[in-house]
Formats: structure tokens, sequence, C-alpha cells
């Protein structure tokens, strides 16, 4: 489904990542890990087409095609699902009008007709209850004035409306409380199946208490320095990166 072969890129003219290789098949939850600053979230902009960040080498395909001239909005229209750290706050836009719009264009481009009105309100109402959210959020503007929890659900709504074949979610420094982490837990559960794959981008290994990973990766200075399975999160939760550094730099 993804495979990113030896990519560097840049953000303001600075090299950020140096040389990462990832491949995710249908099915799996890849975790990345790694200390602050180490380039997680410019690996999740860069595959998602932030225009910010620049490509220097390498390849990113997605199913099987090199997606780097695709656009932010192509590369979502083709199913790929960027989770925002932040999420933004869209005035005047309702969430429901926003999410039938989303969800029209990507089932336009899998050739599939448009949901009506009175179609996609059945199918959004059945995806909140799924997320415990009020119905009354609909109505309101994207973000606007949701609370923190309110905007994390609202997150994970998006993932599960729009059920993308690749869901990258960012959750690093968001500072997540234990009903945010059990939110994102129970929506990427929701989501998980054989034929899509996550990539969750996280700082702490708590998160992965509620969401096992089949596989995880240590990020350190723009390069996967070890990867392993869940067991991996836990040996990191009790030694820290240091050791990863040292046994990097020892071998
Ligand atoms: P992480 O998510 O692992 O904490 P980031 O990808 O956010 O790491 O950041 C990696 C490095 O890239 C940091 O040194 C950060 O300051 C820099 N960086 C990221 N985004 C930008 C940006 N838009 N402008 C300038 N520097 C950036
Ligand atoms: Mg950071
Ligand atoms: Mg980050």
């Amino acid at each position: 489904m993804l495979e990113i072969k030896d990519l560097h890129a840049s953000v303001e003219g600075k090299e950020i990542l140096k040389g990462i290789s990832l491949k995710v098949n249908p099915g799996e939850v890849h975790a990345i890990m790694g200390p602050n600053g180490s380039g997680k979230s410019t690996l999740s902009q860069v595959i998602a087409g932030n225009p910010a960040y620049e490509v220097l080498s390498g390849e990113i395909l997605y199913r099987g095609q090199d997606i780097q001239e695709m656009e932010a909005h192509e590369r979502a229209r083709a199913g790929l699902f960027l989770g925002f750290q932040y999420p933004v706050e869209i005035p005047g836009v309702t969430n429901i009008y926003f999410l039938k719009n989303a969800l029209n264009a990507i089932r336009e481009s899998n050739g599939e007709a448009p949901l009506d009105a009175y179609e996609f309100n059945e199918y959004l109402l059945q995806k909140m209850d799924e997320v415990g959210m009020s119905h009354e959020l609909t109505r309101r503007a994207v973000n606007s004035g949701f609370s923190g929890g309110e905007k994390k659900r609202n997150e994970i709504l998006q993932l599960l409306v729009l059920n993308p074949r690749l869901a990258i979610l960012d959750e690093t420094d968001s500072g997540l409380d234990i009903d945010a982490l059990k939110t994102v837990a129970g929506g990427v559960e929701k989501f998980r199946n054989s034929e899509n794959g996550v990539i969750l981008v996280t700082h702490y290994q708590r998160l992965l208490d509620f969401i096992p990973p089949d596989f995880v990766h240590v990020l350190i200075d723009g390069k996967i320095v070890l990867s392993g399975d869940s067991k991996l999160a836990l040996e990191l939760e009790s030694k820290g990166y240091n050791w990863v550094k040292e046994e990097e730099y020892a071998g």
C-alpha cells in the first residue's frame, strides 16, 4: 500500500528527513516513535503532501504509484488521510457540509455515486453514534469552539466517515488526556481492518497500550534507527531513547 524509499526531505532549507525507508501493507498498524524534534510530524506532512515540505530525493509509492506530483487534496481523494495534531477550525463551514463534500469527492474518484443529503445524513448519524458524538455538532462550523475532547472526537469521526485506505494519525505532543486516548484508540480499532493501514505517530508508549501496533519504528534525527514489534514500545517506555542512540552509534 505504501512504500517509502530512502526519503530525504527539508523544511525551510534544512534537511529533516535523512533517508527514511518504510513499507506499510494493508491490515498493518505501524507506530512511529521517537524523541521530540526527530522528524515524526515532518514525515507525516511529507506523506500527506504539505507543500511547505520539500522532498530532496527518494520515492513515496502509494499503491504502486509515486505520489510526489500529487497535491494534498488529490492524495486525500485517493484515500490518504492525515489527522491533525492541532485540528484546524473552519469558520462558516458546517461539519456536515465539510464531511459530505469530502466523502463524495472520494466516492467520485472511486467511480461511486455520491450520497444525497438524506443518505449522507443517515450515514453520518450512525458514525457519530459510533464515536459517541452529539448530533448537534454536525450543524456547528468545523471545530469552531469545540473543546479539546470534541476536536479529537471530530478527527476520529472524519476518519470513520471518510474511511481512507491509509490513515496517518499524528498524536505527538498533543498532551492527550485519558479520555482523548480512549477516543483515538476506539476509533482506530473500529477503523482497522484487513484492507486499510494505519501509521500512528506518537511520542508516548501509553497510546500503544490501547492500540497494539504490528510494527514499531524509532525515528531519531531524521532516520529510522530501529524497528520491531510492540515489545519495542514497552522497552522504550522503560529505557527511554538514549539506549537506542547508543546502540546505533555502537553499531
Ligand atoms: P517531531 O514531530 O518528531 O517532534 P518535527 O517533524 O515536528 O519533529 O520537527 C523536526 C525538525 O524540523 C525540528 O527541528 C523542527 O524545528 C523542524 N521543523 C518542522 N517543521 C518546521 C517548519 N514548518 N519550519 C521550520 N522548521 C520546522
Ligand atoms: Mg514535536
Ligand atoms: Mg510532532
